[in-house]
């Protein structure tokens, strides 16, 4: 579903290829893990294939869009149904996990019945649905603000999958998590690509994404250095990060 071809991105005068002769082939439900040294290009990796930096060359197709040549309509698509999650989520802090999720609804309702507080039920009943499914339901009335980082992580993929995001870009959303926290916002993330076919493509910790990733893909130089399924790194493969 989601092809990429010979993904390139060149900086600088010197004409630094951060990513070199990239090609991935993406399928549906993946949870797919960037792991490689700092500087290896996980990050710009994630913005290139989020529409948040140039190409510099390569093909770019999800489903039967090719996003670099459809123009708008293709970056329209792309930031329609893939959602980036950041480090630290931007949340509002006032507002309550429950209001975060119907607000993130607003592709599909009015903003101006949202900010009226007119809610319709089933928005509701979706929305708790949702918060329900990332194991929040006991938060969905406190604020953004008191919540801990990782149930403020939960929240915005809440506010993502109520989006309508079918794909989730995220650049090392377990970063300053507590490890009991972070693991759990993996699983959930994990959970999610298995139940709703939803496809994660992260900068996770080795150890985590050993443990719930289906698929490894390792940078090095802005190049892949390997691509596993299912299995842990070979000491080979660990040497490489
Ligand atoms: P990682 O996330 O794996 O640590 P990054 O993708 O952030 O790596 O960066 C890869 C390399 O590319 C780094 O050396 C970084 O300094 C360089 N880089 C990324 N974007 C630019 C840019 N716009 N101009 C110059 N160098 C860049
Ligand atoms: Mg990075």
């Amino acid at each position: 579903m989601i092809h990429v071809d010979h993904l390139t991105k060149i900086v600088g005068e010197d004409r630094t290829r951060v990513l070199d002769d990239i090609s991935l082939e993406i399928q549906h439900g993946e949870m797919i893990a960037l792991v490689g040294p700092s500087g290896s290009g996980k990050s710009t990796l994630l913005k290139c294939l989020a529409m948040r930096e140039t190409w510099s060359e390569g093909s770019f197709r999800v489903g039967d869009t090719d996003i670099l040549k459809s123009g708008f309509s293709g970056k329209r698509k792309i930031s329609r149904e893939w959602s980036f999650l950041e480090q630290s989520p931007q949340l509002h802090p006032e507002r309550t996990a429950l209001k975060t999720v119907l607000i993130g609804q607003s592709g599909q309702t009015p903003v101006w019945r949202m900010l009226t507080g007119m809610v319709r039920s089933d928005d509701y009943m979706g929305a708790m649905d949702i918060l329900e499914t990332l194991g929040l339901l006991d938060k969905a009335h406190q604020k953004a603000g008191t919540l801990s980082g990782g149930e403020r992580q939960r929240v915005a993929i809440a506010r993502a999958l109520a989006h309508g995001a079918k794909v989730v870009l995220a650049d090392e959303p377990v970063t300053g998590l507590d490890p009991k926290s972070g693991e759990e916002v993996i699983k959930t993330l994990r959970a999610l690509c298995t139940s709703e076919r939803l496809t994660v493509i992260a900068v996770i910790p080795l150890e985590l994404a050993e443990r719930y990733a289906t698929r490894i893909i390792g940078l090095q130089d802005g190049r892949i250095s390997f691509d596993i399924n299912g299995r842990r790194l070979t000491s080979a493969e660990r040497r490489l990060l």
